[in-house]
């Protein structure tokens, strides 16, 4: 399976808000397939399909950190049915956005709806990190990055770097 490159900050592609996938056709399923492989292959828990700059709102997410059985989850449209009021607080890093690690408090369980890799409606009851990483998956597929929950000061510090320094190409989770 070919591996994509990864999209870093600031390439304006990331802002993008993606589509719903209307109908899994083997376009899609060969796209999940990349994204997997893209994703392991960085050492990543989690990747959305924007991150390889295709708007399309799929994510492949697995956090079992066990590189011998490989446990991916296959959301397609992915939507936040609830969450709860109790809070978590991870330190998030973002593919797109390397060596960089920003705290960020999420509600610690949520009930995702999506639609699965045969194509079914389904729900699930994501907690610790799975529901950080669903979330920080979610806000990719809206156009939303990590770095939107610091101050305007250091954002604005950090995307100046970024666009000073491109060719960086270390590897963090997320
Ligand atoms: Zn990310």
């Amino acid at each position: 399976m070919p591996l994509k490159p990864i999209v870093t900050i600031p390439d304006p592609v990331l802002r993008k808000i993606s589509e719903p996938v209307e109908k899994l056709t083997n376009e899609e399923l060969k796209l999940i397939k990349d994204l997997e492989d893209t994703m392991y292959e960085a050492n990543g828990i989690g990747l959305a399909a924007i991150q390889v700059g295709i708007p399309k709102r799929i994510v492949v997410i697995d956090v079992s950190k066990d590189a011998k059985f490989k446990k991916p989850n296959y959301f397609i449209n992915p939507v936040i049915k609830s969450f709860s009021k109790e809070t978590s607080i991870y330190e998030e890093g973002c593919l797109s956005i390397p060596e960089t690690f920003i705290e960020i408090e999420r509600p610690k369980n949520v009930l995702v709806e999506y639609i699965d890799i045969d194509g079914l409606k389904k729900e699930m009851k994501c907690e610790g990190l799975l529901s950080t990483c669903i979330q920080h998956e979610i806000e990719h597929c809206d156009g939303k990055l990590i770095i939107d929950y610091l101050s305007k000061l250091k954002k604005d510090f950090l995307i100046k770097k970024f666009s000073k320094n491109k060719s960086s190409n270390s590897k963090v989770i997320v």
